[in-house]
């Protein structure tokens, strides 16, 4: 249930109470099946299935708008409903599909031919264009304009029959070519497009268009409030007409609100679609990628994302959303929520010369440490264990408080040890492996005496641990609006380091399998998703979330 409000939740609650509707709220998420979703969709899915969850008896409808046969695919349609279903939404039994209502499209265009208020337009595209002026200059009306109700149902019966080739002749909408409203003259309702529909096949060689089917498709499903993007509100005194015109008996009322728009991303299946056919990313469903089976595969959470869709809010005006806003939604979910472990993603060896070359401890650690409930583990501890070769410094900087000859830092849940030598590669001079000495009093991580050490770093057991891969992403694009230089293309701005792929990383034990398709928070390092799609055989991948903290925010700053 949402806590906030906004205009479109206030308009609603005011029908309500007066009785607008007959009191029912049923509103519908209504995607085209030309592509998958995306992080943008998401705000609406929330609004329309969440105004309809928050109202009693509310129903949110989930359409394809599948009136354009020629992008549309079946594997998106799947798509689309295995997102919102992983988004947490339920249509129940109100599934449709605007192709199903192509013959009641039809009998409406007929109807508006038969008032004199559509007619056939004969003229080529580029004409078409050419009469409808600009928006300083009016529009001139097609010589076609006039042609009896006769002609206009003899050849828009003729179009369905596939008697013309494509682009021959449109039907339009007989309104004003001097509106100041460019949508308002003489639109186009049907085109001619000879290509099967993944629904229909073949059935129909003409196809309605968006602003005609749209409308009549809420009408018929008798939608209280059509909830779309601003880019529309130019388009609601056509939809207005077409249902006035019709005398339609449910009339419903299209709202806008802004669309969400993301820095260092671009938000349009068209683009994304790009990037996936030019092999650019990995699919739909790469993890850079802000669809909404991207972020689910670099482990965003259902949860998540609603929160970020609520923190946003709905208002009429367009704006760009900070990526660090969403990000900051999906780490809090995770430290809330995800079980803690231990993964060196860079592996440097330490030989702890003490300590019995046969031992093993089981060491004990919280799975989380504000929450008992979640309880602890076994992590086995051993004479030869990886640290990340960033915990250690030959000569240390200023303020580097982690492992150095000489030093002592604490092994988390374990020990403190101390680094006595460094051994190298006699050719290279590269550091192989660090010799230390532990404390076998300090099990546990702290002595008895009360010495203090300021590092604490996380290890795993050289015998023990796990081999795994693990996927660091940062933002596909290096810029905040990739689009916003019209001169070069988009893709341009992609970002070259936005992938890295660690393969010689140790996880400890307790991660086997079984740990795919579950979030972790690695500790020191950040929240991890067993990816379920790469997870597999021997191999286990693990995908970055996100960071502890903002870095990015920290390095900008700088
Ligand atoms: P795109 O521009 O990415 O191709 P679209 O608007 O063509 O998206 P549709 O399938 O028509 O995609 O969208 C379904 C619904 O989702 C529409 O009601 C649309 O207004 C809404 N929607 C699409 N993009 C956004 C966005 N960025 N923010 C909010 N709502 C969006
Ligand atoms: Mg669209």
């Amino acid at each position: 249930m949402t806590t906030t409000t906004d205009f479109i939740r206030t308009k609603i609650a005011e029908d309500l109470s007066s009785g607008k509707n007959d009191g029912r709220v049923v509103t519908r998420f209504p995607p085209e099946p030309n592509g998958y979703l995306h992080i943008g969709h998401a705000k609406s899915i929330c609004l329309n299935f969440g105004v309809a969850r928050e109202n009693a008896g509310g129903v949110c409808h989930m359409r394809f708008d599948d009136t354009n046969p020629a992008k549309e695919e079946v594997e998106y349609a799947e798509s689309i409903m295995r997102d919102v279903r992983w988004l947490g939404f339920d249509w129940g039994d109100k599934l449709f599909y605007a192709s199903d209502y192509f013959e009641q499209f039809y009998q409406s265009a007929v109807q508006l031919i038969k008032m004199g208020k559509a007619y056939v337009c004969s003229l080529p595209a580029e004409e078409i264009r050419a009469y409808r002026g600009t928006l300083t200059e009016p529009g001139k009306d097609s010589p076609y304009r006039n042609r009896s109700i006769e002609e206009n149902l003899d050849l828009f019966e003729r179009m369905r029959a596939g008697e013309f080739e494509d682009g021959t002749h449109i039907l339009r909408a007989k309104i004003d070519m001097a509106s100041p409203n460019l949508n308002m003259r003489d639109p186009a309702i049907y085109r001619i497009r000879k290509t099967s529909h993944h629904r229909t096949g073949d059935r129909w060689c003409i196809y309605p268009m968006y602003d005609f089917a749209h409308c009549l498709s809420d009408a018929i499903e008798r939608i209280t409030h059509s909830l779309c993007t601003l880019e529309f509100e130019d388009h609601r005194p056509l939809y207005d007409w077409f249902l006035d015109t019709l005398g339609t008996e449910y009339h419903p009322q299209q709202i806008e609100f802004a669309r969400l728009n993301l820095t260092f991303t671009v938000m349009s299946k068209r683009k994304l679609l790009q990037l996936v056919n030019e092999g650019l990313v990995n699919g739909w469903d790469d993890p850079r990628m802000l669809t909404i089976s991207g972020i689910r595969r670099r482990g965003y959470t259902p949860a998540s994302i609603r929160n970020f869709c609520e923190l946003i809010g709905i208002s009429k005006k367009d704006s760009r959303i900070e990526m660090g806003v969403l990000e900051n939604c999906v780490r809090e979910d995770l430290n809330e929520n995800a079980p803690r472990a231990m993964a060196v993603l860079k592996p440097l060896k330490v030989i702890i010369d003490n300590y019995p070359a046969d031992q093993v401890e089981e060491m004990v650690a919280d799975n989380h440490p504000k929450r008992p409930e979640m309880g602890t583990r076994k992590v086995p501890f051993c004479k030869e264990i990886y640290i990340e070769q960033d915990d250690f410094m030959e000569s240390p900087a200023p303020k580097f408080f982690r492992l150095a000859p000489g030093r002592e830092v604490r092994l988390r849940s374990a020990y403190l040890i101390t680094c006595q030598t460094v051994e190298k590669d006699a050719a290279t001079g590269e550091i192989v492996a660090l010799h230390c000495t532990y404390d076998p009093a300090s099990r546990g991580g702290s002595a008895p005496d009360g010495r203090k050490v300021k590092g604490t770093l996380h290890w795993v057991s050289a015998r023990h641990g796990v081999k795994a891969e693990v996927r660091l992403y940062d933002r596909l694009f290096f810029t905040e609006d990739p689009e916003a230089d019209k001169a070069v293309d988009f893709k341009a701005n992609l970002n070259p380091g936005s992938l890295t792929i660690l393969d010689h990383c140790v996880l400890e034990p307790s991660l086997t399998l079984e740990a795919a398709g579950r979030h972790y928070q690695f500790e020191r390092q950040g929240y991890f998703y067993a990816d379920p799609v790469v997870s597999g055989g021997e191999k286990l991948v693990f995908n970055r979330t996100v960071g502890l903290r903002d870095t990015w925010a920290k390095v900008q700053g700088e």
